[in-house]
């Protein structure tokens, strides 16, 4: 694995973003690749460290050391096989994954980790451009038909590993374009479009049927759905986004609005869209405040750099963290501020004005395993000058209406549709993947949970075919 000397010999590299002047002037990916004599060095730094931790912190088990190795040896077309052996998608998680798997790097105890994230995206950008990533249609057909409710990448991966395995796929998916969060809200600056289109087109010729402006359980009933097709995926993600309490003052206010809308309405125009009017949100010339501190927070503090806002301020309730987390939007700029309650809004002709708040603090639970105190901090009441104030506070699962609520799944404890150990719900033949199932979760998972889902779903159809398959 690796050179046995090579993490003595080489430290680890740091990715190599677009500068900040440069890069906050388009909506392109930030990061730079790597040459081959920088990749070959940092695969050697892999050692063999005999049981692997990377392997578990991976959620897919991708065969780490393997393509470290292969990468040192300079064989390419092995590393992008071993690649795929288990990630449909390394192209999306080699550019968006946190890599968990880096932060259990045996090498990562007394040195720096292997730089296992920028080796995956080297290895699949050079399989690209090489034309080595194919179509790999299956070379027999079960005749049983699956459909697919969810394009992200929990019904694509599930979809072309049923496609493979030789099932008639249809993939019902309610907005105009295919790719779920991948298309509609991960920004460009992060993974470009045409990562996801790409992939669109190779499973198009693997036979994957795409059916867009489809709203399952509106424009198609749940009851349709079934009697056509021989097993259903539900992969609807988790779009029920948390809002603010209903009767904080000023709610109503114009400028007000989820960060959902701010960044699909980005993605749109980088398509080539046109979102004009009044319907148009954007951080143009304005103070912006986003309220929570988390990833989609910081997504919209890169668009709002990218739209040139005047300023923008983040402002997260929960404590500052011991690590503090910098992403490359944070590098671009913006104000952060940690235990901060925002208390309501005032207006001027109908448009939000300005916040109030107060600075809080978190005081240990009161009894073991509950929950921290929040109190206010007396004297900190603060104002804010704001004309766009951005919702990015997290999710609260599914929604619950339309196809969940038509088709009677169980929701579990935490408002997720609940299943079984075969990916399978309440009702016989309906299976669900993804953030319908684990609430808002992370790429790399939704990839692992579509891969495990199809694999059961055609365990489901062979049994019922009376063959095993
Ligand atoms: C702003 C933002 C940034 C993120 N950044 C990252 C990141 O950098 N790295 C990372 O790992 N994760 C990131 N995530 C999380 C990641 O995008 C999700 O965990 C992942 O996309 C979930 O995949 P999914 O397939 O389960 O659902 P989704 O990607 O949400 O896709 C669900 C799809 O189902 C469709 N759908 C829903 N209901 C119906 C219906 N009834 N009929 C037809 N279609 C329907 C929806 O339109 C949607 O296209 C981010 C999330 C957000 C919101
Ligand atoms: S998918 Fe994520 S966790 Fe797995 S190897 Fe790639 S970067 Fe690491």
């Amino acid at each position: 694995m690796g050179k046995p000397t090579g993490f003595l010999e080489t430290a680890r590299a740091q990715g190599i973003r677009r500068p900040v002047r440069e890069r906050v002037k388009d909506f392109k990916e930030f990061d730079i690749a790597w040459p081959d004599d920088r990749l070959h060095e940092q695969g050697a730094r892999c050692m063999d460290c005999g049981v692997p931790t990377c392997h578990s912190g991976c959620p897919l088990g991708n065969l780490i050391p393997d393509w470290n190795d292969l990468v040192y040896q300079g064989d390419w077309e092995r590393a992008l096989e071993e690649l795929h052996r288990t990630n449909n998608f390394p192209d999306v998680t080699g550019r968006v994954c946190p890599a968990p798997c880096e932060d259990i790097c045996i090498l990562g105890i007394n040195e720096d980790p292997v730089t296992i994230k920028s080796i995956e995206k080297a290895i699949i950008d050079r399989g690209f451009a090489e034309q080595l990533v194919i179509p790999r249609p299956a070379t027999h057909q079960t005749w049983k038909r699956v459909a697919v409710v969810g394009s992200g990448p929990a019904g694509l991966a599930a979809a072309q590993q049923l496609a493979r395995a030789g099932h008639m796929v249809t993939l019902f998916e309610k907005s105009d374009r295919l790719g779920g969060l991948l298309t509609y809200g991960i920004p460009d600056f992060k993974m470009e479009i045409e990562v996801v289109s790409r992939r669109i087109e190779q499973m198009k010729e693997e036979g994957v049927v795409f059916t867009t402006n489809t709203e399952v359980g509106k424009d198609l009933s749940t009851n349709e759905l079934l009697a056509t097709f021989d097993a259903v995926l539900l992969a609807g993600g988790a779009e029920q986004a948390r809002g603010l309490e209903e009767n904080i003052e000023g709610r109503d206010l114009g400028g007000i609005h989820f960060a959902m809308e701010f960044l699909t309405q980005q993605n749109r125009r980088n398509f080539g869209d046109s979102i004009t009017g009044a319907e148009a949100i954007l951080a143009t010339n304005k103070r912006v405040v986003i309220l929570g501190g988390g990833d989609t927070g910081s997504d919209c503090l890169g668009t709002s750099h990218r739209q040139e806002a005047f300023q923008v301020h983040s402002f997260e309730l929960l404590p500052k963290p011991e690590q503090v987390k910098t992403s490359s939007s944070h590098e671009e700029g913006g104000e952060r501020r940690w235990s901060v309650l925002t208390k309501g809004f005032r207006g001027k002709d109908g448009q939000v004005a300005e916040l109030y708040g107060v600075e809080v603090e978190w005081l240990p639970p009161e009894e073991k395993g509950g929950r921290p105190i929040m109190r206010e901090v007396p004297d900190t009441e603060f104002t804010q000058p704001v004309q766009l104030v951005l919702l990015a506070m997290g999710f609260t699962g599914p929604v619950r209406t339309g196809l969940i609520e038509e088709l009677g799944v169980e929701l579990n404890e935490h408002g997720a549709v609940r299943r079984d150990e075969n990916y399978m719900t309440n009702r016989p033949g309906v299976f669900t993947a993804g953030d319908m199932t684990r609430g808002a979760s992370l790429v790399v998972w939704a990839i692992w949970e579509g891969r495990e889902a199809a694999r059961c779903i055609d365990a489901y159809l062979s049994a019922r075919n009376g063959t095993e398959g």
